[in-house]
């Protein structure tokens, strides 16, 4: 099987024939017919953040695709989404207590194991995620990270009807954001730099469009009375900057985007006069996603994607990287 591999965090991926896996006892093995490319991927294949992926490694957490081998103890999954969280230990007080995402004991696909730039991957039979009949893999391939990841954080926030939400960044991730923040019921915000990026926010119906390039993003949320939250999907640090400008009094910032050498100057006299909240958050568990896909099939959610063949992936770094690509570009390996 063909699969896209990190040898080297300065080098380009090479695409090489490998062994096809077999899946243990608790494992599947998928036909991936879909695979989204999450800047996450980027960051990993340059080996951008403190803790490091170890080549040669095969990245990709959004694999979608056909179970067509599985290990003795697993039967309930036909169609499956390999996301980030590649398993847990099932144990620990957040395991137990519906916080899986903070395992500090879990495996991230693509990074710690091999993941989805693949045409066959691996997971594990308990954590990959069944996908309804009826969605199209290459819309749950980015449902699988960019959906999850932003529609919890909109959960986290605390948006709901009445409030104001300022989304920071309009790409893969952000595009999904607005849309769950519209069926929050809040009145959104939504923030970029390209100028198609700005055209789709339009398009999804964002109530204001601000272009950080031209436009000081802080002082006109504050003119329409300041965000009750702020999601952080740009990277970078200036948009955290702004987003946390951008908050009213007892407002929430939630930071998910993860550029290299990230950081956020927290002014502590402001922080406390103004009860803001400032929160990570990472992902989204194995229920989270299946409510995003609950949401996509009962046709709540568009996903903007096109598609691309794995073979040409460092030109598609290149274009993510450039911000020229739509929302989400997604590996076609039907
Ligand atoms: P993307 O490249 O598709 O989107 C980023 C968007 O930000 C682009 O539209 C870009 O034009 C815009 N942008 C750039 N500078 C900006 C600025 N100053 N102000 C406003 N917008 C700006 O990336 P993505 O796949 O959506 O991922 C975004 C980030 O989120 C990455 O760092 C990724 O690693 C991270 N991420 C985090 C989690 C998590 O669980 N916390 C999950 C997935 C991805
Ligand atoms: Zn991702
Ligand atoms: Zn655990």
């Amino acid at each position: 099987m063909k699969a896209a591999v990190v040898h080297d965090f300065t080098q380009p991926l090479v695409i090489e024939e490998r062994p096809v896996p077999e899946p243990g006892p608790h494992q599947v093995r998928v036909r991936i017919e879909a695979s989204g490319l999450c800047h996450t991927d980027i960051h990993a294949a340059h080996g951008d953040w403190p803790v490091r992926p170890t080549p040669p490694f095969v990245p990709g957490h959004e694999g979608v695709g056909i179970v067509e081998a599985a290990g003795a103890e697993v039967r309930h999954v036909r169609v499956g989404a390999i996301p980030w969280l590649a398993d847990a230990c099932g144990r620990c007080d957040h395991c137990v207590s519906g916080w899986e995402t903070l395992c500090t004991r879990q495996h991230n696909s693509g990074y710690s194991v091999d993941g989805a730039y693949a045409e066959q991957a691996l997971a594990h039979g308990d954590y990959v995620v069944p996908v309804p009949d009826g969605i199209d893999p290459l819309d749950a391939a980015p449902l699988s990270c960019a959906g999850v990841t932003t529609y919890k954080a909109l959960k986290v926030s605390g948006a709901g009807p009445g409030t104001r939400v300022l989304v920071s960044g309009i790409g893969g991730l952000g595009h999904l954001a607005l849309q769950y923040a519209r069926l929050a019921g809040a009145e959104t915000v939504a923030v970029d730099v390209t100028d198609d990026k700005l055209a789709l926010a339009r398009e999804l119906g964002a109530d204001h469009v601000l272009d950080a390039r031209v436009q000081d993003v802080a002082t006109e949320v504050q003119r329409l009375g300041g965000a009750h939250a702020a999601i952080a999907l740009a990277v970078s640090n200036a948009s955290f900057q702004a987003a946390y400008a951008s908050l009213r009094r007892g407002g929430t910032l939630v930071l998910v985007a993860l550029p290299a050498e990230g950081r956020l100057d927290l002014p502590v006299f402001d922080t406390v006069l103004n009860g803001t909240r400032v929160i990570g958050s990472i992902v989204g568990t194995r229920q989270d996603l299946a409510e995003v896909f609950r949401l996509h099939a009962l046709g709540r959610t568009r996903v903007i994607r096109e598609t691309r063949r794995l073979a040409d992936v460092n030109t598609c770094f290149d274009e993510v990287l450039s911000g020229r690509t739509p929302a989400r570009l997604v590996f076609d390996l039907r």
